[in-house]
């Protein structure tokens, strides 16, 4: 593991036109380390008077920003993307730090951060609109405007890479962005802050106001704030949605996930073990992408069993970082401890392992597969968010697919397979926003749009790509016609 030391970074301030910046709130908020069960920061409990002013200074901007022309906003993203490569330790650092992940784990969500930036880099090709004559001496073109002071809420899970959704797109099109990031991992978002300044964005472009539910009820209520975007969990992703677009303000808010991977018989052996392990244990399974349940069709025994064999190697602090918090740790064993009662088999057990060396009092739980579990008992039902696998046995496709489509959540869904007719059977027929065909992490790589279905989202639309691109704008229509003259020129020469 990338070696992590334990260091208190003392009091982090907001980032308000361009600097650190006092809360008015002495309210504070203790950020711990997964790895140490220990403060490892501050930040402020913000108030409604910290985000009042910092739209006020968004607000003072935006009229230059939006008219900026759009090669010069895309300038930023080009020198946000050399900055982050650049500083890919110290940001996978910050991440690891706060959030439990390992730095290999935090590098690649950073990555994936950073394709959105390059994205936002073409937007000068993407935003440059339409033109045409409509009728005789009738031209109509049509713009992608700006909708002003634009806000994102983002979860713990991802603390750069989800900024990194909504930031690039949202700034790059002209509007002016407030991140509000989860408080329990906030040092990195802050660190974005900074690489933005150094990029070149104007001050009061982009701000960061830290705080937790005063500050994410005050964005939803802020009638000076045109767009919200929201990353969490689908209780507040509903209620951010529903309390935004009551005001009438477009809102995009994603929530939770319960994913499925179908296995069918004729998998390839390895890849689809390997696929199975990757997808539920990444991230320690505290990803909205993570298939947390394995639905097998018919006999899949030799899959299952390759799959304990590469389980049994995996190396806490390794391959696997931390669970977020010790609430979050309890709650995930839970499930277990509700499965094992109920008499699911537990092939691997995650409890009480043994922490890492100079990490003790981490949150650590190791990587846990239930088998033969009932697709009505919680752990197949609820999302866990943690690295516990549950593997439903089935019958037929039929049964699979009907336990996939039964599930609330619609994040994305897997099938691992060597029949193209049974994966197009199955990608036709899930009910989620992502399939994997033989792939356990489905991510759409940019420019394909990020986004699930049914509860997992709440608006229209995707986050990233094309999609983002069409959440942070209006289109606006012109419709024109001059007088005509003979031979206009004339009266000038
Ligand atoms: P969360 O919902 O607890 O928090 C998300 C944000 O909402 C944070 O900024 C937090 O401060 C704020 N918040 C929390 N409680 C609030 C309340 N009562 N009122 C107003 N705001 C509140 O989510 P989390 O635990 O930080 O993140 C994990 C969740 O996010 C999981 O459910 C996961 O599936 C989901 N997630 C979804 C996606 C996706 O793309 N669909 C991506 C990442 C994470």
């Amino acid at each position: 593991m990338g070696k992590i030391n334990f260091k208190n970074y003392g009091h982090q301030k907001n980032w308000i036109s361009g600097s650190y910046f006092d809360s008015i709130s002495t309210e504070k908020i203790s950020v711990v380390s997964p790895y140490f069960d220990k403060e490892i920061a501050t930040v402020s409990d913000s108030n409604i008077k910290d985000l009042n002013f910092a739209v006020e200074k968004s607000k003072s901007i935006f009229p230059y920003w939006s008219r900026l022309n759009v090669r010069d906003r895309a300038e930023v993203m080009f020198q946000l993307k050399s900055i982050l490569e650049k500083n890919m330790d110290e940001l996978a650092y910050l991440i690891a730090l706060d959030n439990g992940k390992t730095v290999q784990d935090a590098k690649g969500s950073i990555l994936r951060g950073k394709e959105v930036v390059e994205f936002a880099t073409s937007l000068p090709s993407l935003l440059n609109g339409e033109s045409s004559q409509v009728a005789d001496g009738i031209t109509c073109t049509l713009s992608y405007e700006p909708i002003g002071v634009v806000a994102g809420i983002t979860p713990f899970n991802f603390p750069a890479m989800v900024p990194l959704w909504m930031i690039p797109l949202a700034i790059t099109t002209g509007n002016c962005f407030i991140l509000k990031p989860s408080e329990q991992t906030p040092l990195s978002a802050l660190k974005i802050a900074e690489y933005l300044k150094e990029a070149g964005l104007p001050d009061d472009v982009f701000q960061v106001i830290n705080g937790s539910r005063d500050i994410v009820e005050g964005i939803c209520d802020h009638t000076d704030i045109k767009a919200v975007a929201f990353v969490g969990s689908s209780k507040i992703a509903k209620t951010v949605y529903s309390r935004s677009t009551s005001l009438g303000k477009r809102a995009l808010c994603l929530g939770g996930a319960k994913n499925h991977m179908i296995v069918v018989p004729d998998a390839d052996l390895d890849s689809t073990a390997k696929g199975l392990l990757a997808s539920s244990m990444g991230s320690a399974g505290q990803r909205c992408m993570a298939a947390s349940v394995a639905v097998g069709v018919a006999n899949i025994d030799p899959i299952i069993q390759q799959l304990v064999k590469e389980a049994n190697e995996f190396k806490l602090g390794v391959d696997m970082g931390t669970i977020i918090s010790k609430g979050a740790f309890h709650r995930i064993t839970k499930f277990i401890d509700e499965a094992e009662k109920m008499g699911a088999d537990i092939l691997i057990d995650g409890r009480n392992m043994t922490p890492p060396k100079d990490y003790e009092n981490g949150y650590w739980l190791g990587v846990t597969i239930l088998d033969n579990v009932n697709p009505d008992w919680s752990c197949a039902q609820e999302e866990i968010f943690g690295p516990v696998l549950s593997i439903i046995r089935t019958e037929s496709l039929e049964q699979a697919m009907k336990i996939e489509n039964g599930n609330a959540y619609g994040n994305a869904a897997a099938v691992f397979t060597t029949s193209g007719e049974i994966a197009k059977t199955i990608s036709e027929n899930a009910s989620a926003g992502m399939i994997g065909i033989n792939i356990g992490v489905p991510v759409p790589r940019e420019p394909y749009s990020f986004g699930g279905w049914n509860e997992s989202k709440y608006g229209h639309g995707d986050i990233t790509g094309k999609s983002g691109v069409h959440f942070w704008t209006n289109l606006k229509k012109v419709t024109a016609r001059w007088p005509e003259s003979e031979e206009p020129w004339k009266k000038y020469f």
